[in-house]
């Protein structure tokens, strides 16, 4: 049996997100958005297609005129402007017009440039998310952010366009590499730390179920975090104040992952850059020390890092100035009042900065 939230949109429901142990319902739930009989356009990436696409065909092609499956090749590196246009050719040569629906079927990446294709195609179509990564379905496929890559920066080129229906079959999380689980999981403990600590308890407490995939967990896992962030971006949908809170761990952690080339995993980087933000918050004495280690070593069960070999903290730092959300050179950073309250805050300096760099950075005297 599935259970839903539905997210505001400026004040009236705008979408509901359902939460399901398969793809059973998701026909009915298409349908009663009045889709029947229009043509639906799958969108998914080259690992994902394999998987589930024929699944989906299946579950939705006897409400639909036509179905078609367009698969972009999996990756970040994937995620730009010329594989739009390739999917904006298909659309047209298939005669997609503003009656039809896009359907997202795969990880953020996907979600994103299939929510941006939605946004963009004939000035606005329907499209639907099918989050298929932990990451996708606990933080990407809610609230509306969709977008490119350019020119070597992160979803530079984006809109804000809300899905019709966000629909998680927690069982496709079953095929998720440990890796890109660890990496979701990040995002949702991090919604613990910023809203509910009582969340955060809880997530600590049924460590070994999560890690075991545990459906019935998992499916009150991600429905929570969702609600998380549901209420955040009801309250500030176009990132004016609040939803910067989300935040939390990416001031430190998006250097970080550049300044490694990407070669961490974006979770990991979170992870290393909400110990960062934890250890602030602790030099400032918003955390106590015991909080302090605490969310520090909540991490490692999880499959997360504490710290990192080979960063350079002056490196890392210019990386922060030079991040599309720092403003000028106020660098906004999320801090932690205590475990289930965050706060913004844009007078953290460099040398605070680079302490918690250090903090996290591993070396041989650190053994
Ligand atoms: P991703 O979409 O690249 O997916 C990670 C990998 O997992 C890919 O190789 C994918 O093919 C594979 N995969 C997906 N589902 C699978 C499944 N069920 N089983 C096996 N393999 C599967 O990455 P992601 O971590 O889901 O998303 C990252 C993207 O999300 C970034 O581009 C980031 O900018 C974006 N993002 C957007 C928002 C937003 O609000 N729109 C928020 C956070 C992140």
């Amino acid at each position: 049996m599935s259970e839903v939230l539905n997210v505001k949109y400026n004040g009236n429901p705008c979408y509901d997100i359902v939460f399901d142990t398969s793809f059973d319902e998701l026909s009915k739930r298409i349908e009663e958005l009045g889709f029947k009989n229009r043509k639906f356009a799958i969108i998914t990436d080259s690992n994902v297609e394999p998987l589930y696409a024929d699944t989906v065909v299946k579950t939705v092609e006897a409400i639909s005129s036509k179905v078609i499956v367009y698969a972009i090749p999996a990756g970040e590196e994937n995620k730009n402007l010329s594989e739009i246009q390739k999917i904006y050719k298909v659309l047209i040569e298939n005669k997609f017009d503003r009656h039809d629906l896009i359907i997202a079927l795969g990880g953020g990446v996907v979600g994103d440039m299939a929510g941006y294709t939605a946004a963009t195609y004939l000035r606005g179509i329907a499209f639907v998310q099918i989050p298929t990564t932990l990451l996708a379905q606990t933080d990407s496929s809610i609230g509306g952010k969709t977008g490119v890559d350019f020119d070597g920066y992160k979803n530079m080129v984006g809109a804000f366009y809300m899905p019709s229906l966000v629909y998680m079959n927690i069982k496709v999380l079953d095929t998720l590499s440990g890796e890109q689980f660890a990496s979701g999981f990040a995002e949702v403990m991090k919604h613990g730390l910023i809203k509910d600590s009582d969340f955060y308890i809880w997530l600590i407490e049924n460590m070994y179920e999560i890690q075991e995939r545990d459906p019935e967990i998992l499916i009150k896992m991600v429905k929570k975090s969702c609600d998380i962030k549901r209420a955040v971006v009801e309250k500030d949908p176009t990132e004016k104040g609040d939803r910067a809170l989300l935040n939390y761990g990416h001031t430190i952690g998006h250097a970080i992952e550049k300044y490694k080339n990407f070669t961490l995993s974006h979770g990991e980087c979170v992870a290393l850059g909400a110990v960062a933000a934890a250890f602030i918050s602790w030099k400032r004495q918003l955390l106590s020390m015991e909080e302090y280690y605490e969310i520090r070593d909540m991490f490692v069960p999880f499959g997360l890092p504490i710290s990192e070999t080979d960063i350079d903290a002056d490196e890392v730092i210019k990386l922060m100035h030079s991040d599309k959300k720092a403003d000028g050179n106020t660098i906004k950073f999320v801090l932690l009042k205590k475990v289930g309250k965050a706060v913004l805050d844009s007078t953290v300096t460099d040398d605070e900065a680079r302490a918690a760099i250090k903090e996290i950075t591993w070396s041989e005297d650190f053994e």
